[in-house]
């Protein structure tokens, strides 16, 4: 799909809009919300909460999906991978072992980082306005900034 505007397409804080990227993923990586930085996005794990106890935030609009899992595995992956494979190189233990010791370095890293993943991403769509965090309560894609009008199908 082709999109023909005159107008540029926007990455990163809408003009006007008042909410910085940078201000809300980090306030996410802490696991707070992203409009305040004071209440707990999550009930437990990775479980989101229906609304900031402090500001009131609706969290609904969150479309975090399958994006935390793959950002967790990303970025473990390439941490883990190049120790094991120095780590083999140098020592090379039995087999077994090193499954053992990578297993659960990784399975710890992945329990540590999921939770920061899906934060960090919230508070992005939230930056953004993506999903349910519109003024409008509609989507607000790359799309529509181009063409300057709201999705009115999702
Ligand atoms: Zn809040």
């Amino acid at each position: 799909m082709t999109i023909k505007t005159d107008k540029p397409i926007i990455f990163g804080n809408k003009p006007g809009t008042g909410r910085s990227v940078k201000t809300a993923f980090f306030h996410g990586l802490k696991k707070k919300c992203p409009q305040c930085g004071k209440g707990k996005l999550f009930n437990g794990y990775t479980k989101v909460k229906e609304a900031c106890a402090s500001c009131g935030l609706d969290y609904s609009g969150q479309q975090a999906d399958d994006a935390p899992p793959y950002f967790t595995m990303l970025i473990t992956g390439h941490l883990v991978i190049p120790i094991a494979l120095e780590f083999k190189r140098h020592l090379d233990p039995p087999l077994g072992l090193q499954f053992l010791i990578w297993g659960i370095v990784m399975a710890v890293m992945i329990w540590l980082l999921l939770p920061i993943t899906k934060g960090g991403l919230i508070g992005i769509q939230w930056a953004n306005k993506m999903h349910g965090f519109s003024d409008t309560g509609k989507d607000e894609t790359i799309y529509d900034l181009a063409n300057n009008q709201t999705n009115e199908t999702t």
